[in-house]
């Protein structure tokens, strides 16, 4: 009840409905053509249905409630009859505008704008094909009950089913058609007025001459009126069906024309009148809503070009189409902009449009190559990619890339090569600087390591020199003694040529790092390049009071190694520990222990000095604490590590002390053809 308070039409809505209630009454009044029947083209029935077909279904009931006084005003000016009659024929007219609106709306769905097939065929089959059987069941029975001018039921209701279903069928649409366009300022172009004047008057002319009966055939006047219906769809449609309801009865009324006759014969040819208005109005809206849909589908279509063509140009690319063989059929904007020539500028005769556009745009050095793919593309319909050069239209050369692709028909035949090119100048220059960034780069870390080199050289030379000249200064004194002592001085010249030796193997260990040689290496066991490691250093932990404890699995597997850089990385390691224990006043136990850790073989050096300090400074380069310390040796252990695929990090002891850890990767290989071996020798036992 609320809602239908809520939804109430404005008062002046309401006051127009009423008036054109009352008018369409008149109307019917003047169109009813048989005589004594009452019954005519009831032309209100379709401007209630249109009314209800927009109405929103709460507030129907104003509507009826209007449509009750329009009839009632229609019925005391005109018809004439009974008021419980009057009420009891509304009620049936009301009943069928609301079924007939119902129906249709329910099948197609608000709004109804007459526009689809859908629509048509929902609008004359539920709306003026089985609504008005309700109004011409209840307004015949009214007759008959109340014996208006004496009419039986059987004999009103076909009179009264087709003059509703005209009345539907001739006003509805016009009504729906103003009311959607009521606010609308559809303007008509001038050419459209001239056609639509020029229509109108040849429509009329036709009108009137076939339904005067001056032309013999009433259906003559088809072809304007599907003209209208075609040119103008639901409007024309809709306004010539109306002018022709009202010159087919005008002439009828007065007596000339097909369906005029005498009083007998008037009711089979108001039947026949009702049935040409019909099948008019049937054919016209079909008509009309073909012809729509046909225009809507082509302004999509030609919408749908235009965004896809907007899409094309706006897209941060150069597009271009080519036929089948290559020759180029459209440039988009940005494309023709950006080369400075539309697609058939370059045209010449004698030479493919193809070659032309190639010649006048690709870089002389690239052409071949671009040509020679393109060429390839075309024969196999392969895609097309390739950087090059294309020059731009104030002649400089910008690198891009070109791609294509062929677009082919559902048979799988090549109907157009679409492509697209994106300038990656930047993205190149771009990729030269990196380039020369990697090359300063690189000279930058190799001055460093020139650096590196040469600190560790100084530092790893220094030893051996330094006892050269001590050695040399004791074989001096030696030989210089009276008399003297040959054999120490000979001792003290080994000793010479020991250091010199190993210093010339420092020279040439420190070059094979520099080289990261990888030839010197050999498929080994730690545990033996460890146990040389002890050995040397065994003399100088016994000076220092150091004892060495030495822990290696047993089993270990081959690792590949330089043995001279893994043997300097221990020593340095070993006799960093002693350093570090220097100042320790208790045990003074230095550990070296090495396992099997998975697809690693790591070696653990660990001492009880100290500890460290800061574990990831020490192995920057010329970092030291020791007042004579060069600060090389660890960074030169890490570098002989990792060059040999490991890692070397530092972990300090609980509750106190150093561990220096080393991995070396298993070396997988040897280690399967150890395996493999062992087992041909299981086997063979
Ligand atoms: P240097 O030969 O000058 O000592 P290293 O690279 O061998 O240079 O070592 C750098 C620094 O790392 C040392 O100065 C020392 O401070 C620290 N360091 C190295 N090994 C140990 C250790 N076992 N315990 C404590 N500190 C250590």
């Amino acid at each position: 009840m609320m809602s239908v308070w809520l939804h109430r039409p404005r008062f002046l809505h309401l006051a127009l409905f009423v008036a054109a209630y009352v008018l369409g009454c008149a109307f019917a009044h003047v169109l009813g053509i048989v005589p004594g029947t009452s019954i005519a083209i009831w032309t209100p029935g379709g401007l209630f249905m249109a009314t209800l077909m927009l109405a929103a279904t709460p507030s129907w009931p104003w509507w009826v409630l209007a449509g009750c006084v329009g009839e009632l005003i229609g019925q005391f000016l005109w018809f004439h009859s009974p008021l419980p009659a009057s009420l009891l024929m509304y009620v049936g007219n009301a009943l069928e505008a609301m079924a007939g609106a119902w129906l249709v709306t329910r099948t197609c769905g608000r709004p109804v704008r007459l526009e689809t097939l859908k629509e048509v065929l929902a609008f004359v089959v539920l709306g003026a094909g089985i609504a008005p059987a309700i109004s011409a069941t209840v307004g015949s029975a009214t007759l008959a009950w109340f014996d208006i001018k004496s009419q039986t039921f059987t004999a009103a209701w076909p009179l009264w089913w087709i003059g509703d279903a005209t009345g539907v069928l001739i006003v509805a649409p016009l009504a729906l058609d103003v009311f959607h366009n009521w606010h609308g300022n559809s303007q008509l172009s001038a050419a459209r007025w001239i056609e639509a004047s020029v229509l109108g008057l040849i429509f009329l002319g036709v009108a009137a001459l076939s339904l005067s009966g001056y032309l013999p055939f009433a259906y003559i006047i088809m072809p304007p009126l599907l003209w209208a219906a075609v040119r103008f769809e639901l409007r024309g449609a809709a306004i010539t069906l109306i002018v022709l309801a009202l010159i087919t009865t005008v002439f009828t009324i007065s007596g000339a024309g097909q369906f005029a006759g005498d009083p007998e014969s008037q009711r089979q040819r108001q039947i026949m009148l009702q049935l040409f208005l019909a099948i008019s109005a049937l054919s016209a809206l079909i008509v009309a809503a073909i012809s729509r849909q046909h225009q809507l589908a082509v302004l999509r279509l030609s919408q749908s070009e235009r965004s896809l063509r907007e899409l094309v140009e706006t897209l941060p690319a150069l597009i271009w189409c080519a036929a089948p063989d290559g020759k180029p059929i459209y440039f988009s904007q940005q494309l023709s902009g950006f080369i400075g020539f539309n697609v058939e500028d370059k045209d010449v005769a004698g030479t493919s449009r193809l070659a032309s556009v190639l010649n006048a745009i690709i870089h002389p050095d690239d052409l071949a190559a671009v040509k020679k793919l393109l060429a390839h593309s075309l024969a196999t319909g392969e895609p097309y990619a390739q950087k090059h050069r294309l020059r731009r239209f104030d002649g400089e050369y910008r690198w891009v890339e070109m791609r294509a692709a062929a677009m082919r028909s559902g048979d799988g035949a090549i109907v157009q090569w679409n492509g697209v090119c994106l300038d990656i100048e930047d993205q190149v220059r771009g990729r030269d600087e990196l380039r020369l960034a990697q090359e300063n780069l690189a000279r930058a870390s190799q001055a460093a390591s020139l650096a590196e080199l040469s600190a560790s050289i100084a530092h790893e030379v220094n030893q051996p020199l330094a006892a050269i000249v001590a050695n040399s200064y004791a074989c001096q004194r030696w030989l210089m003694a009276e008399p003297p002592n040959i054999e120490r001085a000979q001792k003290r010249a080994e000793r010479i040529i020991q250091d010199a030796n190993s210093a010339a193997d420092v020279v040439s260990r420190i070059r094979a790092l520099f080289k990261h040689s990888v030839e010197t290496r050999t498929s080994t066991t730690l545990s033996s390049v460890i146990a040389e490691a002890r050995d040397l250093m065994a003399e100088e932990a016994a000076r220092r009071r150091v004892r060495m404890e030495v822990d290696v699995e047993s089993n270990l597997p081959f690792v590949a190694l330089d043995r001279v850089q893994i043997q300097q990385v221990l020593i340095n390691l070993i006799r960093n520990g002693m350093d570090a224990m220097d100042s320790t006043v208790g045990d003074r136990v230095f550990g070296i222990r090495v396992r099997r850790m998975g697809d690693v073989v790591q070696t653990e050096i660990s001492d009880r000095g100290p500890g460290v300090a800061s574990p990831d400074r020490i192995f920057e380069p010329f970092f030291t604490t020791k007042e004579h310390g060069m600060g090389m040796g660890l960074a030169i252990c890490r570098s002989i590590v990792e060059s040999h695929g490991g890692q070397l990090w530092a972990e300090n002891n609980e509750p106190h002390g150093a561990t220096f850890i080393f991995t070396l990767p298993v070396d997988a290989a040897a280690e399967a053809t150890v395996s493999r071996a062992a087992g041909n020798q299981s086997h063979a036992l």
